[in-house]
This record gives C-alpha cells, sequence and structure tokens, in this order.
C-alpha cells in the first residue's frame, strides 16, 4: 500500500489539530518530546525534507508537541505522565 495522497494527509492532520484543540491543546513535557522525535527519526515513515509522517500526514513539529496524539503505527504512545493530573 502506497503513501496516502497530498490531500488525503492534510485531512488527517486537520483532524488531529481539531481533536488535538477540542482535548483542551494539552502540551507534552521536554523529555517526552525527545522521546518522540527520537523515534521518528528512526522511522522509515519519516520524510525528513518537511518533517512529516508519510502514514498520518502530520506536521511532526506540532504532533511530536501535542500530549494528546499518537503515533499512526503505535511507535510511540499517550505516556501515562502525559495524561491530565485531574484523574
Ligand atoms: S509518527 Fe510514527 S509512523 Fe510517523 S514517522 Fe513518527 S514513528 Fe514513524
Amino acid at each position: 500500500m502506497g503513501k496516502p495522497s497530498f490531500i488525503k494527509q492534510l485531512v488527517t492532520f486537520a483532524k488531529a489539530a481539531t481533536d488535538h484543540l477540542v482535548a483542551g491543546a494539552p502540551q507534552t513535557n521536554d523529555d517526552e518530546k525527545e522521546r518522540r522525535a527520537d523515534i521518528c527519526d528512526s522511522c522509515n515513515e519519516l520524510d525528513r525534507e518537511q518533517y512529516r509522517c508519510n502514514v498520518c500526514g502530520c506536521y511532526l513539529k506540532y504532533k511530536i508537541s501535542w500530549a494528546d496524539q499518537t503515533c499512526p503505527k503505535g511507535k510511540w504512545n499517550i505516556k501515562k505522565e502525559e495524561q491530565s493530573d485531574d484523574v
């Protein structure tokens, strides 16, 4: 299966951004952002020129900072400490 079309990737990114805003725009801490960036940097789905994920089309500059987001391949997920403290 090939890379999704540019339009589909933009739609997916727009949905991720909307979900992020609806969730209250939670941000990762620096350690988690670095952990996610390290995983993406070693992933063969990374578009290094645009720093975008070829699976979801998201701009990783933003997505790795959004605490509510997950990797579409399950390579990084929401860590417990990144979830709300209001539990
Ligand atoms: S979000 Fe996941 S699939 Fe996409 S580049 Fe990063 S590690 Fe790879």
